[in-house]
């Protein structure tokens, strides 16, 4: 099923990505068990668009995008970028391919070489792909991506260690933007930093896609900061998409009791707008051995006996490019704290 409106060739497409381990194993002895990261993930994406992926820890969503980078090898399922299947390419296929897919981490400093100076660092993937024809031009495209990433070029001889967090983001950007990519997968490249350093990347991350046209799959467990970055959003639970649906439409129109309870958390400073919050009740189950039926109904407050933990919900589309897996979604009228059961708490007030 594609999940995307839109009628230009989408840049990448997944379709049925599954990524499962195989876990309990020892010395000699088979794996007993296997974690179903990702479990049948299929949706598009057009160039220059930001699609958020968010979903609590551990939900699968870092998996998806490394996997969708081949970085993990998917055990099933579909990826074609730019047109091309990329599914079974080989690495040494892959290779040209990796300069238009590039990812930025969460923790920049656990992926710089403290060995390596930011010239070095930067500098790297341009030589591997031979960007570059000398020492003189490659220090030259160096300084000119630092000074746009917000670094002063002169810095270039410093090493990882000598930054602070939000700096060692920005080297991270600048060596991601080196080898001048179409998409990258920014795996929850915010959560480190404090707030006010938070604004200043994600604003960094939304200036350069006006300006090179670069498509992201946002990756964040915080529906705030997903939903002011993204063009879509696809919330995820237990390896799997309960609903993808344009930003414009997460605060009224969303159809997921998940989505909504995500929604009904994230602190609201006008007071007309101020909403009852949805507590979810109990962990978020093993992916080991997801529930049946529908994986959220141990905890979804309008779960319906003999049918949502027997029956997978499959995504359905209500509107343009709006995608819901939930029985109940069709029930319009129904709001974030409606059913039997739905554990309600004040809305927090001002922050
Ligand atoms: Fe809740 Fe049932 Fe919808 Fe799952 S299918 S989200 S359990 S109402």
């Amino acid at each position: 099923m594609s999940t995307s409106a839109a009628s230009a060739e989408p840049l990448l497409e997944v379709q049925d990505l599954a990524t499962h381990f195989r876990v309990g194993g020892g010395f000699l002895r088979p794996a007993r068990q296997v974690v179903r990261a990702v479990d049948g993930v299929s949706f598009s994406m057009q160039q220059g668009q930001t699609l958020g992926l968010v979903g609590e820890s551990g939900c699968g969503k870092s998996t998806l995008g490394r996997t969708i980078l081949r970085l993990i090898e998917p055990t099933a399922g579909s990826l074609r970028f730019e047109g091309r299947d990329i599914t079974a390419l080989s690495q040494a296929e892959l290779r040209p391919l990796r300069r238009r897919m590039q990812i930025i981490f969460q923790d920049p400093y656990g992926s710089l070489n403290p060995r390596m100076t930011v010239r070095a660092a930067v500098g790297e993937a341009m030589r591997v792909h031979k960007l570059v024809s000398s020492r003189s031009e490659e220090e030259q495209r160096v300084a000119a991506l630092l000074e746009r990433v917000g670094l002063r070029p002169e810095l270039m001889s410093r090493y990882p260690h000598e930054f602070s967090g939000g700096q060692r983001q920005r080297i991270g950007i600048a060596r991601a933007l080196a080898v001048e990519p179409r998409f990258i997968v920014a795996d929850e490249p915010v959560s480190a930093l404090d707030v006010s350093i938070q604004a200043q990347i994600v604003n960094l991350l939304m200036d350069l896609q006006d300006e090179l046209g670069l498509s992201y799959l946002f990756v964040a467990h915080d529906l705030k900061v997903v939903e002011h970055v993204s063009h879509r959003v696809a919330v995820m639970y237990l390896g799997r998409i309960v609903e993808i649906l344009p930003k414009r439409e997460i605060a009224e129109g969303a159809r997921h009791p998940y989505t909504q309870a995500l929604r009904s958390a994230i602190p609201e400073l006008d007071p007309k707008k101020r909403r009852t919050r949805t507590l979810l009740h109990g962990d978020v189950p093993s992916p080991i051995d997801p529930p049946a039926g529908c994986s959220f109904h141990p905890r979804c407050p309008i779960a319906e006996k003999g049918l949502c933990d027997r029956e997978r919900p499959l995504l359905r589309q209500f509107g343009s490019d709006h995608f819901v897996a939930c029985h109940l979604a069709d029930r319009a009228e129904r709001t974030a704290n409606a059913g039997a059961g739905a554990a309600v708490l004040p809305a927090p007030g001002p922050v």
